[in-house]
């Protein structure tokens, strides 16, 4: 990974060192503080960066700061940098010396304990982050960051509610940007009450979702659960059919749902209406199985293979269906027209292919091999 740290420590240093000494030099030239000379801890400091032991010359202009208040914006950006790039303990202890100061502006406090409030959500520390956060939400300057800061909390104990809850403290301004993210929340919290049964509560919390977020197919895909879980097989149909006309990512979501639902009702009429009409073939194993097995229900086995091979001739091969075409195959289960018809389409895919290399770091697709991807910064990663 290209990494600029190397180049980063010194000359954030030194921007930071030539900052104390040219407010000093600025105090003393006009004589607007006490006569004090230099600290000890600079020139450390500037040595440790002569020899290039960055580490310690920045631990020396810690110190220089610790008797010095007109540096305050330095120390917060230099602890926001050391979280930044990792090292959350020194941050942490920086922030700490920083609040635990008496003569800081309120501004100056709310920021520290804001990064401070960071520090501790990174590493986990997420009752104290939540402590600071709250305690934050009464500044004006920081109350959006810190329901931000709390939402992310809550996020992450799945306190879905919770979560909703700190949301809506936002302004009534702000509040169109959030939107999405609570109607997840409430597709969270009925996924959940789906799963206990509790059904009117789900129903309760997906007319809440889609209250939020008018099309959010998530909601319309628990909204087929929920009626499937309740045995309304063709309201489920209803509900996944129309994700599944929307979109061929919600397509392969719903793939095997949806033949499993009018194999629940019995209705093999609208099962095989289904099979023919624009439902492209599930890439997951599971969903293909399903899907091909309905196939040879419907169809008997022999027609089931001439519908496959047509409709990989127009869809093209992924993995569970190339592998069952292989076994096919193998079996000699595919007439020899069929077989030729069939290269003959994947040669003519393959003629117009766009991508020939991916990269192994980020999964970037490319035409040509480069040794460099620009996509993660990986070298040597196209395969
Ligand atoms: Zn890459």
């Amino acid at each position: 990974m290209f990494d600029n740290a190397h180049w980063a420590w010194p000359a954030v240093a030194l921007a930071f060192l030539l900052g104390v000494l040219g407010m000093r030099w600025l105090y003393q030239r006009f004589g607007l503080g006490k006569k004090q000379a230099v600290n000890a801890d600079y020139f450390k400091g500037l040595n440790f960066l002569l020899n290039e032991e960055t580490d310690k010359a920045i631990e020396s202009f810690i110190k220089a700061l610790e008797v010095d208040n007109d540096t305050v914006e330095l120390h917060l950006a230099l602890g926001g940098l050391f979280r930044r790039k990792g090292q959350v303990d020194r941050a942490t202890r920086l922030h700490q010396n920083l609040i635990a100061r008496p003569n800081l502006t309120e501004r100056q406090r709310f920021e520290a304990i804001y990064e401070l409030a960071q520090d501790y959500y990174k590493v986990g520390w997420l009752d104290r982050a939540e402590g600071l956060f709250d305690e934050l939400k009464s500044s004006e300057t920081f109350h959006a960051a810190a329901v931000n800061g709390l939402c992310a909390i809550y996020q992450q104990e799945k306190e879905w509610q919770q979560a909703i809850d700190i949301l809506n403290e936002h302004k009534r301004s702000d509040r169109p940007q959030y939107l999405k993210q609570v109607s997840h929340y409430y597709c969270e919290l009925a996924d959940i009450a789906i799963e206990n049964l509790d059904f009117d509560m789900a129903h309760a919390y997906l007319k809440k979702s889609a209250n939020e977020v008018n099309n959010n197919s998530r909601t319309v895909l628990l909204k087929g659960e929920l009626a499937y879980q309740q045995g309304k097989y063709q309201q489920a149909i209803d509900y996944w059919q129309q994700l599944h006309n929307s979109s061929s990512g919600a397509q392969q979501l719903v793939a095997g749902k949806i033949i499993k639902s009018f194999q629940e009702a019995g209705d093999l009429e609208g099962l095989t209406k289904h099979l023919n009409s624009t439902a492209s073939i599930p890439k997951r194993g599971q969903d293909f199985r399903a899907w091909y097995d309905a196939l040879v229900h419907v169809f008997g086995e022999a027609d089931a293979e001439t519908h496959i091979l047509k409709r990989v001739e127009s869809e093209g091969l992924s993995g569970p269906v190339a592998s069952h075409l292989h076994h096919a195959v193998n079996a000699d289960m595919v007439s020899q027209l069929s077989m030729s018809g069939l290269l003959k389409e994947l040669l003519n895919r393959a003629k117009s292919r766009k991508i020939e290399y991916t990269c192994s770091g980020c999964g970037f697709d490319t035409k040509s091999l480069y040794w460099y991807c620009q996509n993660c910064g990986e070298w040597e990663s196209f395969r």
